[in-house]
């Protein structure tokens, strides 16, 4: 059976999370608040809503608990973020990741149960060095 995402924020991180997971075939339901945002998904994603996550009965309405992966792509407002995790967690989605906007947002996702926390801009700036190393050990 194909796995289900859900991906919630769709910036420039979510949207891109959401582009790839539908090229690669999977299924994958959009959420944003901003409506907008949602429109411009809405032919990519199986399903595209627009909603606000941090209440907890809009993510049982959508029946949330039973997506295999939920990716929280929500940054600037580090509360939202935070709330949204939490409450997918209590609800029992089996995995969640989430993104961070500095240590500290990282640090309270990873205690209030995220199984996984990216942090975009850090772990790219990190890989790209990597690579940069590993290029000039090969070119001597
Ligand atoms: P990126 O850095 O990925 O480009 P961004 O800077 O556009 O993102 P962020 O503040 O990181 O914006 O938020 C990402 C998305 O999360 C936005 O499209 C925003 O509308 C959405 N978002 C914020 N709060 C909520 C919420 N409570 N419920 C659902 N979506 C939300």
């Amino acid at each position: 059976m194909k796995k289900e995402f859900a991906v919630i924020g769709l910036g420039r991180f979510g949207g891109s999370i959401c582009n790839e997971l539908a090229e690669q075939g999977m299924q994958v339901m959009a959420i944003d608040i901003n409506e907008e945002r949602v429109n411009k998904f809405a032919a990519v994603a199986s399903h595209a809503v627009c909603a606000d996550t941090t209440d907890e009965k809009v993510l049982k309405s959508l029946g949330i608990r039973n997506f295999d992966h939920v990716i929280v792509a929500i940054g600037d407002d580090i509360q939202a973020s935070i709330l949204t995790t939490l409450m997918l967690k209590e609800l029992g989605v089996k995995k969640v990741s989430a993104k961070a906007q500095n240590d500290y947002h990282e640090k309270v996702l990873r205690k209030i149960g995220a199984d996984h926390v990216v942090h975009p801009e850090r772990d790219m700036g990190k890989r790209i060095a990597h690579n940069m190393v590993s290029n000039n050990v090969l070119d001597y």
